[in-house]
Formats: C-alpha cells, sequence, structure tokens
C-alpha cells in the first residue's frame, strides 16, 4: 500500500531525522552522552516557549499526562480553577480537575467561536481564582485563543496561576512564555513539534514553584513535579523514574529541527500554509467552521458543502492518499479537521489541495478542476 499523506491534527509526519535518533542504541538513562542530550533537549524546549527563567520537565507520557501534571501542581481540593474552554480540549481540564476535588467554573464558548476577554476579565474581577487554564488551539474547534490579550488581563491578577495547554500550538505558532507571564505551558510531542508521541513537555515559572511547595503533599507520585525536580535541573544527578530515553533523543532532534528553521521562519510558514490551505478550500465552496480571526495555524475544521457526505469523502480521500480526521462531539459528520503542521512541506500541501480537488471530481460536485490548488498556489508562491 502507497504512503498516505499524514494531514491530521497528531501524530503529525516525522522527519527522517527525528526517526534516526528515535533508533539510537537504548542506553542508560544516566549514560553520560544521554545526560547531555537531555540537558540540552531541556534548553531547547526553554526556548521553542521563549523563556529563561522557567524550569521545564520533560516527563515520559502524553499530553493529557501534561494537563493532569499542571493541574495536581498547582491546585488542591477545594481550590477554585476557573477553565476557559473553546471546546473538547478546554472541557478536558473540568474533568480532571472535578476528580481532585477541585471547585471548578468554567467559561466556554459556542464551538468555533471564543469566549471574549472581557469576559475573562469580568470573571476575575468577581471572584478569586488559584489557576486559570486556557487552551492555546482547541484542535477539535480550529480555533485559536487570543494569549497576549489574555495574558494582559491575567497578569492583573497576581494570586491567579496561568495554565496553558500548547499541545496543539508550541513549535507551530509563537508563545512568549515569559513576556506573557504564562505559569505553566505543556505540550506534547505529536503536533507542531512532529516527534512520534511518548513525552509531555511542560515549563513551569517560578510562580508555579512555589506554588507547588505551597501545596505541600499532593495525591499524585508520579505527577508531582517535586519528585522530578532535581534530575531535570541536573540531569545524571540521580533517578526518579527510568527516562524514556530513545524518546529524549528523538525529542532533542526534533527541538534542534525547529530551532534551526528559526522560531520566526516556522510560525511564518505555518501561517502561509494554514492561509494557503484555507484560500484553496474556500475557492473550492467550503466554508470554515472558525472565523478568520481566530482561526488556527496548525489546524482547520473545514464544513462540508451541500452534497458531500463526511463518512465517504474521507474513505475516498484517504484511497486517493490522505488522512483526514473526523468533527469530535456536536461536529461530527459536519466537518473534516485537517492538520497542516510540524514537518509538512509546501509540495505536501500542493499534493492535499490536488487530491481533495480529485475526490471531489469522484462525487457529483460542481467545481472547477484547479480552482482550489490555484487559490492555494496564489498564497504559497506569490506572499
Ligand atoms: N490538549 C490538546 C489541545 C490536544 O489537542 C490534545 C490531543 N489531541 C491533548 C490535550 C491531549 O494530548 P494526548 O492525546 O497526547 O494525551
Amino acid at each position: 500500500m502507497k504512503k498516505k499523506l499524514m494531514m491530521i491534527p497528531g501524530p503529525t509526519p516525522v522527519d527522517q531525522s527525528v526517526l534516526d535518533a528515535l533508533s539510537k542504541d537504548t542506553v542508560s538513562h544516566l549514560d553520560p552522552e544521554l545526560v547531555k542530550t537531555l540537558k540540552e533537549t531541556l534548553n531547547d524546549l526553554k526556548a521553542v516557549v521563549m523563556t529563561e527563567k522557567g524550569q521545564p520537565f520533560i516527563i515520559p507520557g502524553t499530553g493529557t499526562l501534561g494537563m493532569e501534571v499542571a493541574i495536581v501542581n498547582s491546585l488542591k481540593e477545594g481550590d477554585r480553577l476557573l477553565v476557559i474552554s473553546h471546546g473538547f480540549f478546554g472541557d478536558r481540564f473540568v474533568e480532571i480537575a472535578l476528580g481532585y476535588g477541585i471547585e471548578v467554573e468554567v467559561l466556554a464558548s459556542e464551538w468555533g467561536k471564543i469566549v471574549e476577554v472581557e469576559k475573562i476579565a469580568q470573571k476575575l474581577k468577581e471572584k478569586s481564582f488559584s489557576a486559570i487554564t486556557v487552551t492555546h488551539v482547541d484542535t477539535s474547534t480550529g480555533v485559536c485563543a487570543p494569549l497576549e490579550e489574555v495574558a494582559e488581563v491575567i497578569k492583573r491578577f497576581s494570586e491567579t496561576l496561568f495554565i496553558v495547554d500548547a499541545v496543539c500550538a508550541t513549535g507551530g505558532i509563537e508563545e512568549r512564555m515569559d513576556d506573557w507571564g504564562v505559569d505553566i505551558v505543556f505540550a506534547g510531542n505529536q503536533k507542531a513539534i512532529s516527534v512520534p508521541p511518548g513525552l509531555a513537555n511542560l515549563v513551569f515559572s517560578e510562580k508555579a514553584l512555589e506554588r507547588r511547595n505551597a501545596l505541600g503533599n499532593i495525591s499524585s507520585y508520579y505527577m508531582d513535579i517535586n519528585r522530578w525536580l532535581s534530575i531535570m535541573r541536573e540531569p545524571g544527578s540521580g533517578y526518579f523514574a527510568t527516562h524514556a530515553v530513545n524518546m529524549v533523543n528523538a525529542l532533542h532532534q526534533g527541538l534542534k529541527n525547529i530551532l534551526e528553521e528559526g522560531l520566526e521562519k516556522r510560525f511564518n510558514r505555518h501561517k502561509r500554509f494554514a492561509l494557503a490551505f484555507h484560500a484553496g478550500l474556500e475557492e473550492l465552496g467550503f466554508k470554515l467552521l472558525a472565523p478568520k480571526e481566530i482561526r488556527a495555524n496548525t489546524v482547520s475544521t473545514i464544513l462540508y458543502p451541500a452534497g458531500i457526505e463526511d463518512l465517504s469523502f474521507r474513505e475516498k480521500l484517504y484511497q486517493n492518499g490522505v488522512l483526514v480526521s473526523a468533527g469530535k462531539g456536536v461536529l461530527a459528520g459536519k466537518l473534516f479537521r485537517l492538520g497542516h503542521m510540524g514537518s509538512i512541506t509546501e509540495n505536501e500541501v500542493v499534493a492535499t489541495m490536488s487530491i481533495i480537488e480529485k475526490t471531489l471530481s469522484e462525487f457529483n460536485y460542481d467545481f472547477e478542476l484547479g480552482s482550489g490548488i490555484g487559490a492555494a498556489e496564489e498564497i504559497l508562491f506569490k506572499e
């Protein structure tokens, strides 16, 4: 079977250099070379989220582990958490926090929209919250939170820790941890970082580390960042839990690739690819769920025009060579989700547009062949 283009919002295609790193010999977590690699990886993670003061943690697990690590290390039973939810992954914070007896309030938007920043400001004025969570890009809705604006508001409430789920953004969209006063930011591996899934990558601010200490004993062992802290500060200095050594090598290479491309260049590339897809798909008669101003550069949610049925479209598209994802929850059947992040190339954008057109031509769908690709190319090649 021919290799398919993985245009899903994670896992994303992985560069050969990362696969090569992943397949290096499995060595001891105390091996001097591995220790050096972990040190560099921790530093590179800081560079990607633009922090000098932050304390990075790289922990075997997935993005969901990152969510839970953030929660259990910043709140205890009875503390108040404000969740800003723009979809499925925003809502996940609610489930996690309720499991720990945390008092949760939610400001949720309609799926495809965002919670207005003024509403967040109003809520924080009304009541005191120990922490607030914001999902940078909610992968279910393709919506990008206006993080910098939200940050300006949260800065005024020093008792509130600012937690950012950056799983679908880090490495593809700008995140300025120090400038924006983010207290905990975390990502997985498998989205815009373009590394196979398997690690939760977090950075804690000094304030977030102080909060952890103020909590005293917490109800988790593996997720307690204080148990990981000495190894993260001084890799090789001891043992807490055996690190996923091969994954560390892979992440090391993935982050090197990001920094070698250059953050600004990489963020611009993501923007260009997103705009090219949006223009091309709109030209073909698709509509996007998210309004222009809040569309993510990493994933798009694309509503079907009349006459195109979800499952048969995605199946035919897959047979033709492109894998996309289904809509989640209330959006199931109404749209497909297209991932365009990480190490994908211009050629893959063009090929995807072409295969979408081929697939549409196999339905009784009225459009001009080449028009979608043309609109995408206007952006890819001219801007
Ligand atoms: N947050 C967001 C925004 C996500 O997109 C995802 C995964 N799609 C997660 C959290 C959970 O990550 P994982 O599947 O790696 O546990």
